[in-house]
């Protein structure tokens, strides 16, 4: 379990929230636990399994799923029951994605950062195929699982700038409107995917004796900050963009925030650092280069008790935005309700947050504007000449060990939009973009947090 902490953890916790990552320095942790003596060793998959996988319902992940299994520190058979449940989904996510990688064109899967993804894809599958041929029955076997899918994960970790790098370079054999379609599914995806296993991860870390969650009541269920306020994510994205503005022109734009800035809700933390930041960095970088670098740019947090929609619109979004192949009709949508029942909670009384970002960057011209959300659509040049894409690998050396979020560029991927927006749908929410071409951009951002949790 040491190990874990070394290799598996530690890449985690980099993405996660400030408030935990002391968990490194606990003294007393890790607990001495012995290891599982023989843990399953990977197998190879057949493309049989893979495809019967792969044909498996895909269920949407919710964030009132993700608490289901309760307030950390969880009982030994919770954790059992959250390990067994992040078995049960994630080879079936994985086979999916593996499946939807081969059907690129042949010429593209062979690029080697495309099949560097692909190969990763299929490790993780076969090693997690042993575990899930049998139930996890002992906190043993969960700790191995546990150690395991944080080397998985970790594995993962630099998906977005290598698949980008990849798709650069096949730009010969793809459309881009193909690379938009295969990155909207598989980033949104993965986000699920990573999601569950996190998920599960930070259970069993916050279950370990001498864990911050078992010294008081923390505000966080694993990835979740039940409290969280989405000020002081601003604050801190606020910073950090302003630093690379000051490295990139020298000058450090200013913010006003207002509205409800003492508004709490339940989100996971990283997916708000993650948009926000993309999105002050579009607006400083606009404020900056129109030449109006003294008008500060304005964000204003407005808090509604209750989700705007319906439930089958709800249920609609979720299904839409985690790419769950599904029946959208009316009749399809009240039939996936009644059978899935209760299991699929539609955070009727979630609270809903939106966020506006006002900047008085110039606006978006009406030609550029239909192009903001492919991926890998920039007007960003480091020369500031042309768009070319060169400046587009320039961007991606510099975002290169990182996640693809916190990138230390202002801008250049092409992929803060719509990225961003992908998050944001995940569980229910959106960005829309309101341009007053010659004047300024309005970004809204609307967030769902979960209802009430025990
Ligand atoms: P990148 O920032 O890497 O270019 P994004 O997806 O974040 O990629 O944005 C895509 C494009 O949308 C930007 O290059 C820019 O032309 C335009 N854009 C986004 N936000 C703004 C804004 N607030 N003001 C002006 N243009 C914007
Ligand atoms: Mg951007």
């Amino acid at each position: 379990m040491a190990d874990l902490l070394c290799r598996g953890w530690r890449p985690i916790l980099r993405v996660r929230s400030e408030r935990v990552r002391w968990y490194t320095s606990v003294a007393s942790f890790p607990p001495a636990v012995p290891t599982w003596s023989h843990p399953p060793s990977s197998t190879q998959i057949s493309d049989d399994e893979i495809n019967r996988l792969a044909t498996r319902p895909r269920r949407p992940v919710t964030l009132a799923d993700l608490v289901k299994h309760g307030r950390p520190p969880l009982s030994p058979d919770a954790l059992l029951s959250s390990a067994n449940y992040t078995l049960a989904l994630l080879p079936p996510r994985l086979a999916h994605r593996i499946q939807c990688l081969r059907n690129l064109p042949f010429i593209v899967v062979s690029n080697p950062h495309i099949s560097q993804i692909y190969n990763n894809y299929l490790h993780s599958i076969s090693t997690l195929l042993p575990y899930h041929k049998r139930h996890i029955t002992t906190l043993q076997e969960e700790e191995q699982f546990t150690e395991t899918m944080a080397d998985l994960v970790h594995t993962h970790n630099n998906t977005i700038p290598i698949l980008a790098r990849g798709f650069l370079e096949c730009r010969k054999y793809i459309t881009p409107s193909e690379v938009t379609k295969f990155l909207e599914q598989h980033l949104r995806a993965r986000i699920g995917t990573r999601l569950i296993a996190e998920q599960h991860i930070a259970l069993h870390m916050a279950s370990q004796p001498g864990s911050y969650e078992e010294k008081g009541v923390s505000p966080y269920i694993g990835v979740i900050d039940t409290a969280l306020r989405p000020a002081e994510i601003i604050r801190n994205c606020d910073a950090f963009v302003c630093e690379i503005c000051e490295l990139k022109y020298g000058v450090r734009p200013s913010l006003i925030l207002n509205g409800e800035v003492d508004a709490e809700f339940a989100h996971v933390p990283v997916h708000l650092e993650y948009i926000v930041t993309e999105l002050l960095k579009n607006a400083y970088r606009a404020t900056v280069e129109s030449g109006n670098e003294r008008k500060p740019v304005e964000i204003t947090i407005a808090a509604a008790p209750n989700a705007p929609h319906t439930k089958l619109e709800a249920l609609k979004n979720l299904l839409v935005s985690q790419d769950t192949s599904h029946d959208f009709s009316q009749e399809g949508l009240t039939e996936y309700c009644n059978t899935e029942g209760d299991a699929i909670p539609l955070n009727s009384a979630a609270q809903s947050i939106t966020i506006r970002i006002r900047d008085q960057g110039g606006g978006i011209a009406p030609d550029i504007l239909p192009n903001i959300w492919a991926f890998n659509f920039t007007t960003f040049s480091n020369n500031q000449t042309s768009n070319t894409d060169n400046d587009n690998i320039d961007a991606l050396n510099a975002i290169s060990g990182s996640g693809g979020g916190n990138s230390s560029s202002i801008a250049g991927l092409g992929y803060g939009l719509p990225l961003g927006r992908a998050y944001a749908e995940y569980f229910g929410g959106g960005i829309a973009v309101e341009s007053l071409y010659g004047f300024g951009t309005d970004v809204y951002l609307s967030l769902q947090g979960v209802g009430k949790i025990s």
